[in-house]
């Protein structure tokens, strides 16, 4: 089962996923820095830091329990009158010195992986093999977007009549505020940050509850790369605080990953307040009802280690993972016999065991909705795995569906609904995926060719898999990011994405 996890090779140098010896390694390391005992129970109710330290807005210790709606409040202001403050003088610095911050951030990322994966292993309850990708793709988007901000936000001179000079500027818009969520801890919130910072703007970053600590370290390391301590700071808390956060007018726009409910509430927050509020960008990135389709023609046994890949690495917990396995009914029997035996095979546990392919999830609340949606369903479980009994630790479970309409929500964990279509409808069946109304992944599995162009045809989402897993997406590889219910681009990772974080201004002169 080992085997199945290794996360797709990220671009940044260092190590080789693929090499066992490598990663024996790294876990070694990690290993020596997991300073107290691996708690796999219910510690994980904390929402909020437990050392003094984490606190940076204020420097004193606040749990959420203790905080007010007034500190909150507060908070949020000094957050955004400090970063306010710092933001000229932060757009003034030249891009290149802006881009430099960016790749001493990742070496700097590089040289303290073992440290940045052993809290993502305690606070995320991430597997090695997850918390050495989680760290490879923040250093990933750092580099990637140093690039792409030299060459795609320099200025350019535009043509004109003679006698006239047009030039093209790509500058910083103000304070952005970045909400990462806790799948990605570090990925993602340093990804929105990093963005953010090269393109020129100061930064207020809110991690999600869950996992304060890794973003207060990525924070700390940017502030040494060079980033000044006001141009990007952190603010941790949950919902109150972004709702804070949301609310001030200076916010020049919003970076945000989580749910739908919440992308919307945020889009709603930003039209509110006094008249001249301006109208800000909104960069949301939030779920999917993920479908793989599989036909009679595919590989089964590529199509069984693609499906235990994307439907149970993380458990689950990706935005892009599997939901809805969608199988020729001729091929379903071979294919789910094949699949429960694959699934058999996985080892649940502590995630810093190396023989562990999947870990506990995030937390209670997330414990206790993925259960109740099986017991929900417990007539349908075609499958299930043992678990531990102490421990937030779901089973990885197929449930089988008579209509694939009944699936009208994303389960965010490792648990895979399968229905089954008909030769000869694969149009009505694209038809019904697109009108669940999300668009993030879609995995194929197939060998003809002219089906693969009719699913790239018909398919609203904004990545489409085909033949292989459909999670990992790499930086500058496969940028990503949804459409519909599922976000609003620009894609992350991706050639596009800086470009949404800038004012775009033009100066023409007659010369
Ligand atoms: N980029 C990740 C992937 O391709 C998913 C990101 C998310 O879950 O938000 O698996």
């Amino acid at each position: 089962p080992r085997d199945l996890f290794m996360p797709e090779r990220a671009n940044s140098a260092g190590v080789d996923l693929d090499d066992r010896d490598v990663l024996a390694e790294v876990m070694g390391e990690v290993r020596g820095d997991i300073s107290h005992p691996f708690a796999l129970s219910l510690s994980k109710g904390q929402t909020e830091p437990q050392a003094k330290s984490l606190h940076p807005v204020q420097g004193e210790a606040s749990t959420s329990s203790a905080r007010t709606d007034l500190d909150i409040g507060n908070i949020a202001q000094s957050a955004l009158n400090r970063a306010h403050a710092a933001f000229p003088a932060w757009a003034a610095t030249p891009l290149d010195a802006r881009a430099a911050c960016l790749d001493r951030l990742a070496d700097l990322m590089e040289a303290r992986r073992a440290d940045l994966m052993a809290i993502a292993c305690q606070e995320a309850f991430k597997t090695i093999p997850d918390a050495l990708a989680e760290v490879r793709e923040a250093v990933d988007f750092c580099r990637y977007y140093a690039a792409q901000a030299r060459t795609g936000l320099a200025p350019v001179t535009l043509p004109g009549p003679t006698g006239e000079r047009n030039v093209l500027r790509m500058e910083g818009r103000g304070v952005w505020l970045c909400i990462a969520p806790w799948n990605f801890p570090l990925a993602i919130f340093i990804g929105q940050v990093a963005a953010a910072l090269v393109a020129g703007n100061a930064v207020v970053a809110k991690p999600a509850p869950q996992t304060p600590r890794i973003a207060a370290a990525a924070v700390a390391l940017a502030h040494e790369a060079g980033v000044p301590q006001d141009a990007l700071i952190l603010a941790t808390g949950g919902a109150d605080m972004g709702k804070a956060l949301t609310a001030d007018p200076r916010i020049a726009g919003v970076a945000f990953t989580g749910s739908v409910a919440a992308a919307k509430a945020i889009a709603r927050a930003l039209l509110e307040g006094p008249e001249q509020r301006p109208i800000v960008p909104l960069i949301a990135e939030t779920g999917g009802i993920n479908c793989m389709i599989v036909d009679s023609t595919a590989l089964p046994e590529q199509v069984v280690r693609d499906i235990v890949i994307s439907g149970f690495q993380s458990a689950g917990q990706r935005c892009s993972a599997l939901r809805l396995l969608l199988v020729q009914e001729e091929v379903l029997d071979r294919t789910l016999h094949m699949l429960k035996g694959a699934m058999d095979a996985l080892v649940i546990g502590d995630p810093t065991d190396s023989r562990t392919d999947i870990g506990p999830v995030i937390d209670k609340a997330a414990y206790d909705r993925l259960m109740a949606h099986r017991k929900a369903h417990q007539a349908q479980i075609v499958h299930s795995v043992a678990v531990p009994k102490k421990g937030l630790f779901v089973p990885p479970t197929l449930i089988r569906l008579d209509d694939p309409a009944q699936l009208d929500r994303e389960i965010f964990g490792p648990i895979v609904h399968v229905a089954t279509w008909r030769a000869g409808t694969l149009d009505t069946v694209i038809a019904a995926i697109n009108a669940k109304g999300f668009g993030l992944t879609m995995g194929l599995h197939s060998r003809i060719a002219r089906t693969a162009a009719t699913v790239e045809g018909l398919a609203a989402v904004g990545n489409l898999y085909v033949n292989r897993s459909m999670i990992g997406a790499v930086v500058g590889s496969q940028p990503f990011g949804g459409e519909g219910l599922s976000g609003t681009g620009p894609k992350a990772g991706g050639p596009h994405y800086l470009h949404r974080f800038c004012a775009e201004r033009v100066t023409s002169t007659d010369t």
